[in-house]
């Protein structure tokens, strides 16, 4: 018998308690208590674990605290470029987006390529072409400008620097220019289905049109009701050399792992030797969550039928 679940990010990197005001940390706290309770509500209406993930992203993509839509850090020309995606766990189904610019809630974009097109990954222009097409809401620079953002931008820029924001602890000693993160969902519904999503601004003051494992599906984000649901947030290069949203996946189904220990392996063991920081969070066809990060902290909620429900920062 599964059982209700949701699980949320809002990034892993060098969150130090030392560092953090108590008015911070509620901020943090109230943004993640939100939307894990807006997730959490479509579950327990009976609604589907794809519409959780998307209500619990979209919540976090609408807080400037997270880097994701609205909070999205600056790329070196001083634009927002966001990725995201989504898996649905049940029919295998998967949309993304990479590199869009002005979307209010990425998310949302793919799902709709997941639901209204022939492909799962669209990118750029044409990505926004097909946004403008279906309807998307779309916001202004004005909107995705944050002090703290643009701060820690020009600190990047003179630096010539590309910032995750897991790796800007010597520089970086401005609370609110750190440990801005991706953000990512996963559930499990009345009906033992499980949804995976994550949605990204990506690297401080990156070029080249940079992508990371957020919108790959089996990198960034992956489902599947026989195992597990998977959402990563950290070094994305290093998560798309370990393919690892999939892996934890094939850890469970090959070698019958537990959630708990197949991502034990995956962020502890795995990642850490290629030196990839950061942390997962999974669902499985219980509706057992876990959450695990190899760096100093992850925003992190969970919420299970039955009681269980966290929400922390800190190691
Ligand atoms: N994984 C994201 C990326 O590399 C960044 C993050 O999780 O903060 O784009």
């Amino acid at each position: 018998m599964s059982k209700l679940a949701l699980a949320i990010h809002g990034g892993a990197g060098t969150i130090l308690r030392s560092q953090m005001t108590p008015d911070k940390e509620a901020i943090y706290r109230k943004a993640l208590e939100d939307a894990l309770e807006a997730g959490y509500k479509v579950l327990h209406e009976g609604g589907a674990a794809l519409d959780a993930v998307v209500a619990a992203v979209v919540s976090l993509e609408d807080c400037e605290w997270f880097n994701a839509g609205k909070g999205s850090v600056f790329t070196h020309q001083g634009h927002h470029e966001m990725d995201a995606s989504l898996m649905d766990g049940q029919t295998g189904r998967a949309g993304a987006v990479a590199g869009v610019r002005l979307i209010k809630n990425p998310i949302l974009l793919a799902q709709s390529i997941m639901d209204h097109s022939e492909h799962i990954l669209l990118s750029g222009e044409g990505a926004m072409a097909f946004a403008q097409e279906h309807g998307l809401a779309f916001e202004d620079d004005a909107y995705f400008y944050t002090t703290h953002r643009y701060k820690q931008w020009q600190k990047a820029l003179l630096e010539d620097r590309t910032l995750l924001d897991h790796d800007d602890r010597e520089t970086d000693n401005d609370l609110d220019e750190k440990k801005f993160g991706t953000v990512g969902a996963v559930a499990c519904d009345v009906h033992g289905h499980l949804a995976a999503a994550t949605s990204t601004g990506g690297m401080t003051n990156k070029k080249y049109n940079r992508i990371g494992d957020s919108p790959l599906i089996g990198c960034g984000t992956y489902a599947n009701n026989r195992t597990c649901a998977v959402s990563c947030t950290g070094h994305g290069e290093k998560f798309i050399q370990a393919v690892a949203a999939y892996d934890v996946h094939c850890l469970m189904e090959y070698k019958g792992l537990s959630l708990q220990e197949a991502l034990r392996i995956v962020v502890n063991e795995k990642l850490l030797r290629i030196r990839g920081e950061g942390g997962i969070i999974g669902v499985d066809a219980c509706g057992n969550t876990a959450m695990i990060f190899n760096s100093e902290g992850m925003y992190r909620a969970r919420k299970e039928a039955g009681g269980v429900k966290e929400i922390a920062i800190y190691k």
